[in-house]
């Protein structure tokens, strides 16, 4: 990753110190403990994220896990239930957009605001 964001311009010395507080974090993690709510309990799995996006400018509760390249959490089964929630939302919301017209990036260009909102109000 760290070659990757060089490369892109990022600022260096910053991502490292981020990576080595990230080990850290991982390395002393009580995975007991949901890293998004903070409950405490046995049931903790792990998310696991790769998708060459520094997801860390969506929160720091992302943790970037050198050994695998991959930003990890550790949640709760509330928590889990909420992200899978929020992924149907997702695949359903996309899936009303799989229409003609898309560019490569499958966004929707609209001529005008009234446009976009008789869109959106599926009119
Ligand atoms: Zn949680």
């Amino acid at each position: 990753m760290k070659e990757l964001l060089k490369h892109l311009g990022a600022n260096f010395d910053e991502i490292e110190r981020s990576e080595i507080a990230d080990k850290e974090f991982l390395e002393t993690l009580d995975r007991n403990i949901c890293q998004v709510c903070g409950s405490v309990g046995q049931d903790r799995r792990t998310l696991r994220i790769s998708m060459l996006y520094q997801l860390k400018e969506i929160s720091d509760v992302f943790k970037y896990d050198e050994d695998n390249n991959n930003y990890r959490i550790n949640m709760c089964k509330g928590c889990r239930s909420t992200l899978m929630s929020h992924l149907g939302t997702w695949i359903k919301e996309r899936g009303r957009l799989a229409v003609p017209g898309l560019d490569d990036d499958a966004i929707i260009g609209f001529s005008s605001a009234e446009e976009m909102i008789a869109y959106r109000d599926g009119k």
